[in-house]
């Protein structure tokens, strides 16, 4: 008999198991069902030894003092600005949108000033935005929008900018200054060994109060062990039997390219294949980007290699990386959730069981606050 059975040895999931086991006590089962820990920030070496990001590269960053003190017991951190850029009209521009982007854009220098009267005079003014589209016409106006967004949405989501809720072009920042960052965050950072060895330490944490199972999905293990509370990471769709109808996630697959330094040698480069750590690709090509993680990880190694995104339907048998904000299933997922709160002793968490376009801060930051507010203040007892 277990205290509690955790679906999900994704970031949600292992932080909650870590606060039940050392601050609780309680006994917990953590569950997966693919062979490895850590969800979609799982990390691992290529055939050369290159750390690589598996499921598309997590650059962390944050604001919250909370999920940075939390992570930061289990790991050290390698401090990063991330760089990006966007490959579009045969060239490389600066990116996101920022004074240097404009500067490239009528081919000399130019100011804040003069950048944001030209954007003021292209802006539109749609009231609050209500999709993707307006947000973006609103802050950056018809041209860039057309140039840096439009064709790279379609491509990720399959669904054109108007239908998506504004909050997914709007995690793009525009800036009218030189700082040429991806993000805006105060703590920009990588884990210094990567995100396996963080989560390992954490289930190390736990000692004998945690059992860990891979390979193995809810479905089976539901009847299998006896538990008090169930937290559920999984789609939270999947849960309910898909009673109300599927939600929608979007899937991807990944295209690993890994070079040795001796196929580096040959295409006349050394140590790196791409200048940046990630190129989008918003006009041409089937792929949305291609990442060169080392560039972040900072791995001391001659070898290296590049990660391509393409964006596919979430058919069966394929993992479920993003919800699609699209109001349809917005409403859907507000039924689920009228079901999910008459269930007794079970906790909804994380990106998928939220239906929610959560980043690792935000993951780590709301389990953080559902231990604190919910266990650790008693409202859910012990099971056993
Ligand atoms: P997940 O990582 O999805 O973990 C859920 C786990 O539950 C999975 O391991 C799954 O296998 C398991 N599971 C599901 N159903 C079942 C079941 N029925 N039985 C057993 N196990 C089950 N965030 C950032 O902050 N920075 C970034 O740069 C960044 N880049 C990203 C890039 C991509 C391509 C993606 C997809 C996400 C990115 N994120 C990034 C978001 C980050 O991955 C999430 O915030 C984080 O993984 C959320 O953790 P989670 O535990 O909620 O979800
Ligand atoms: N986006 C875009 N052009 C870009 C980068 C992003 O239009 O060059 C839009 C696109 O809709 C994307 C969203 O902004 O899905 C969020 O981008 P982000 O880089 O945060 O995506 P993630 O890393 O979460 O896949």
């Amino acid at each position: 008999m277990y205290d509690a059975l955790v679906v999900g040895a994704g970031l949600s999931g292992l932080v909650m198991a870590e606060r039940l086991c050392t601050q609780l006590g309680w006994k917990c089962l953590l569950i997966d069902r693919r062979e490895h820990i850590g969800g979609n920030c799982y990390d691992a070496p290529d055939a050369n030894g290159v750390l690589t990001h598996l499921y598309g590269p997590h650059y962390f960053r944050s604001n919250y003092p909370e999920a940075i003190a939390y992570l930061s017991a289990f790991t050290t951190w390698r401090e990063i600005r991330y760089r990006v850029s966007s490959f579009t009209d045969g060239r490389h521009w600066s990116f996101p949108i920022n004074l240097r982007t404009f500067e490239q854009l009528i081919g000399r220098e130019s100011s804040p000033e003069e950048f944001r009267g030209w954007l003021d005079r292209r802006r539109m003014s749609f009231g609050e935005p209500q999709n993707s589209e307006e947000a973006m016409l609103a802050s950056v106006g018809p041209e860039l929008y057309e140039k840096f967004f439009k064709g790279y949405t379609q491509k990720q989501w399959n669904k054109h900018p108007r239908d998506l809720h504004p909050s997914v072009c709007r995690r793009i920042p525009i800036r009218t200054t030189r700082d040429e960052a991806y993000f805006d965050d105060s703590f920009q950072a990588m884990p210094q060994e990567g995100y396996t060895a963080l989560f390992q330490r954490m289930l190390q944490a736990c000692g004998n109060n945690l059992d860990l199972r891979l390979g193995l999905d809810f479905s089976e293990a539901r009847n299998r062990f006896a538990y008090g509370h169930l937290i559920y990471t999984g789609p939270i769709d999947e849960y309910f039997g898909t009673g109300l109808g599927r939600l929608e996630y979007r899937s991807l697959r990944f295209e690993l390219e890994s070079y040795s330094s001796r196929d580096l040698a040959r295409l006349g480069r050394q140590g790196f294949r791409q200048p940046y750590l990630q190129v989008n690709y918003p006009n041409s090509q089937p792929y949305t980007r291609i990442v060169e993680i080392k560039h972040a990880t900072g791995q001391d190694t001659p070898h290296t290699n590049l990660m391509r995104e393409y964006p596919q339907e979430c058919a069966p048998g394929r993992e479920p990386y993003y919800p699609v904000l699209t109001p349809p299933n917005l409403a859907l997922y507000q039924k689920y959730l009228g079901l999910a709160a008459k269930e007794r002793g079970v906790t909804f968490l994380g990106r998928l069981a939220t239906y929610t376009y959560l980043n690792m801060d935000q993951a780590v930051e709301r389990a953080l606050r559902v231990f604190q507010g919910k266990f650790a203040a008693g409202v859910y007892g012990a099971g056993r």
